[in-house]
């Protein structure tokens, strides 16, 4: 796939807003030396940090720092690309980003920068998000699977699966050509065997993408319980050393239901159903009724009991509870009635007992999150959006199709050859090689500007 690379020169500040030590300005385009020359006077090596002032249209001294001139294709973006390093203020770097703009560039959109990367072929689109996932990752785990990810590790399985397909297709292709020994040379060249060779390493690729995806995104996870049962407590305890990462999102009345927190290093999306009574309030209403939205798509539900009292009060909540989603039901307080923490299973779901006083009982707790999440926190993963997850699934499902028609007395080699067609054209729109415009424009418009 090849695109016209856009032609005019980008600029944006590159470093978080506010002041900090460092701030740099970052250009991008064709043929930047002229613009470099005209902010330092300076023509720099190629890569090389050169010590300059930054001077404005009059002639004054904006900044001083470092100037680093990357010149394509030998770059983030493939493009001539410029770094002004200074003084991390926002009015100095507003001062530099003015200038380049004087001189011809224009203000860079969010993940901009990214996008002329992945148009000029630097990155692949799977590997392009892995910068965003890397840059919004809230966990260490979901860190180190985006950088997996940004690496190509990802792109990579997917460019081996879609390989596997090409060379399938070419033989269908082949026996199309030659309808009265099409089955024959099919059989011969085991096109059933690669097939289910194909779709075993596929289904490996999902589940390491299942994973991925959790750590990206989370578990949703509902609290349930009346007050004082001990959620506050308990969320506390699992946070453990994350303590500080229990974050109730201030601003609007709907995030003062929420809160994340990690276990293991999956973040754990938790809406406290606490909050969700009546109200006269309109603005209150309304976040309520937001909350609710979310609560019908969680993917776990906790319902908290105090072990100690044989008190429940919040049947109405509990009835509204999504049904089909896991539940597991926490007897907290059990060093207060005596009982053993424990695990037991009843009416389809999980009842632990445990104490989020003592800690007793919480590693079972953790272990039933983890299992919900898919298993162990493995060291393979690459970060994965739904996106991802939902390309791969329709490919192994046009993959089955494939299969399913192989196996029959007659196959239809057409009807075959499409369902291959199909399943390879999913695993491009991963890496965006069959990714239409629009969903180019979706994606780079969530990164932040300067990226
Ligand atoms: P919430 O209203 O459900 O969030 O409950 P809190 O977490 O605020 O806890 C209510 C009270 O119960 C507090 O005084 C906690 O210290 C206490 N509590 C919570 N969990 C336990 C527990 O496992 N054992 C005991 N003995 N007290 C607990």
């Amino acid at each position: 796939m090849t695109r016209p690379a856009p032609a005019d020169p980008i600029a944006a500040v590159a470093t978080a807003p506010g002041r900090g030590g460092i701030g740099v300005v970052r250009v991008s385009g064709p043929e930047l030396l002229p613009l470099v020359e005209a902010v330092t006077g300076l023509r720099p090596a190629p890569r090389r940090a050169c010590h300059a002032r930054f001077i404005d249209g009059e002639g004054r001294v904006i900044d001083s720092g470092l100037v680093l001139h990357f010149p394509a294709p030998h770059s983030y973006t493939g493009e001539d690309v410029v770094e002004f390093q200074g003084h991390g203020g926002p009015v100095v770097l507003r001062l530099v980003l003015a200038r380049c703009l004087d001189l011809g560039a224009r203000l860079a959109q969010p993940g901009e920068f990214t996008r002329r990367a992945f148009l000029n072929g630097k990155l692949d689109l799977a590997q392009a998000e892995a910068v965003a996932d890397l840059i919004d990752a809230s966990t260490a785990s979901a860190a180190r699977s985006a950088v997996r990810s940004l690496q190509g590790e990802f792109s990579r399985e997917i460019h081996a699966l879609a390989e596997g397909l090409t060379q399938l297709r070419a033989l269908v292709e082949a026996t199309l050509d030659f309808p009265d020994e099409d089955i024959d040379f099919l059989r011969a060249a085991d096109a059933a065997g690669r097939l289910a060779a194909l779709r075993t390493r596929l289904a490996r690729v999902r589940a390491r993408a299942g994973q991925g995806r959790l750590l990206q995104a989370g578990l949703q996870v509902v609290l349930a319980g009346p007050p004082n049962v001990g959620k506050s407590s308990l969320l506390n305890r699992l946070a453990g050393d994350d303590l500080a990462l229990v974050t109730p999102v201030a601003g609007t009345t709907r995030d003062a239901l929420r809160s994340s927190i990690q276990v293991e290093g999956i973040p754990l999306h938790i809406i406290d159903t606490a909050g969700l009574r009546e109200t006269d309030d309109e603005v209150e209403r309304l976040g309520i009724a937001r909350a609710w939205k979310e609560i019908e798509r969680a993917d776990l539900v906790l319902v908290l009991r105090d072990a100690s009292t044989p008190a429940g009060g919040d049947e109405e909540v509990l009835a509204r509870l999504p049904t089909g989603v896991p539940r597991i039901t926490v007897r907290n307080k059990i060093d207060l009635s005596g009982e053993p923490p424990g695990r037991r299973e009843a009416d389809g779901g999980v009842i632990l007992s445990l104490s989020a006083r003592s800690g007793a009982g919480v590693d079972l707790l953790h272990d039933e999150l983890l299992a919900v999440a898919g298993g162990q926190p493995a060291e393979d993963v690459f970060i994965a959006r739904e996106r991802h997850v939902r390309a791969l699934a329709a490919a192994a499902d046009h993959c089955e199709a494939a299969a399913a028609c192989l196996a029959a007395p007659r196959p239809a080699l057409e009807l075959f050859a499409e369902d291959l067609r199909l399943a390879h054209k999913a695993l491009g729109e991963i890496t965006g090689e069959t990714s239409p415009d629009d969903l180019l424009g979706v994606i780079f418009g969530r990164f932040c500007i300067g990226k």
